[in-house]
């Protein structure tokens, strides 16, 4: 009797100090109560969660600016957050490659790509993945179909302001659709002959597809998949043969082999950076031609590599 006796006691003040540093950890991570709680994964997610639940989300971003999706791991706090979150965004197709079959096993998560039609995706030739290229986001027209998820899941979780998310993410496919047309007509600016966009790694071909640019990646579909010799001999010799003018950069990506082709090539590099699996830090604005943006949202991201892209280009 005594020994059970002692065994529950121990339970009950393990449960009272296991609950009560919970609690602590939890005010850390969620700065509100009254609000539903999201954790959402890359920073494009973040955002489009924010967009569509306006005040009445509190989101925890799991991913910074300059994390890159493919290799992140998480941390000890990202695991309070989803275990106290009312609902999870992730990107899916395996972008959070690390963390895809934990995200993917849970009730409460949805991924953002889940509504685009397969035949929409792009398929890798040369990958031995199954997976499609997940940079969907390079495409504000199918972006736009990661919208229409985090409004049900929204809803679902908060139903008492379904209409307020369906509003929002109404709203904020015209200014998608607004972004895609701007981007298209300010690509024109290229000439045929310029169109072609050489990046650190292969996150461009959904921007390729739809603008009608052509895109070389020096790494594959995620950074750590190096390019062998052959292939940076034979991005080399394309440079060269196209007389391109510049490549670029990417912001959360090391700079290495590209200063190292654009050396071997005789090509200049962009001083402004792409944007490719992340978006720069939210509040920090820049202005092109008169336009103001923020950097840290998604539509600032991509005017950003537009206009960045334009510039270097035509
Ligand atoms: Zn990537």
């Amino acid at each position: 009797m005594k020994l059970i006796h002692k065994v529950s006691l121990f339970v009950a003040v393990a449960s009272t100090l296991l609950a009560s540093s919970c609690n602590k950890k939890n005010k850390v991570i969620w700065k509100t109560d009254d609000k539903v709680k999201v954790v959402a994964t890359t920073t494009m997610v973040t955002d489009l969660v924010k967009q569509i639940g306006g005040d009445k989300v509190e989101v925890y971003g799991l991913m910074d600016e300059g994390v890159d999706p493919h290799s992140y791991e998480g941390k000890p706090t990202d695991t309070i957050a989803t275990k106290t979150a009312d609902l999870v965004v992730y990107s899916g197709l395996h972008l959070e490659h690390k963390l895809a079959d934990m995200l993917e096993k849970m009730d409460k998560s949805v991924a953002a790509t889940t509504e685009m039609d397969k035949k929409s995706l792009i398929t890798p030739e040369e990958e031995l993945s199954q997976y499609a290229d997940p940079h969907v986001w390079g495409d504000p027209q199918l972006w736009a179909k990661a919208v229409k998820p985090v409004v049900e899941a929204l809803s679902k979780t908060d139903a008492t302001n379904a209409d307020y998310y369906k509003k929002r993410g109404d709203v904020y496919l015209v200014e998608l659709n607004r972004l895609y047309v701007w981007s298209k007509k300010r690509l024109t600016e290229i000439p045929d002959e310029h169109r072609v966009l050489v990046t650190s790694h292969d996150a461009f071909m959904y921007f390729s597809r739809a603008y009608g640019l052509e895109v070389k990646a020096i790494d594959g579909l995620a950074p750590d998949d190096k390019a062998g010799p052959k292939k940076v001999k034979d991005l080399i010799q394309f440079i060269k043969d196209r007389k391109l003018k510049m490549i670029f950069s990417e912001h959360a990506v090391n700079a290495k082999s590209v200063k190292s082709i654009a050396q071997d090539a005789g090509v200049a590099i962009s001083e402004k950076e792409l944007f490719s699996d992340a978006t720069g830090i939210s509040g920090e604005m820049e202005t092109v031609n008169g336009e103001t943006y923020d950097l840290g949202t998604y539509i600032g991201m991509q005017k950003h590599n537009v206009n960045a892209i334009v510039g270097g280009l035509k």
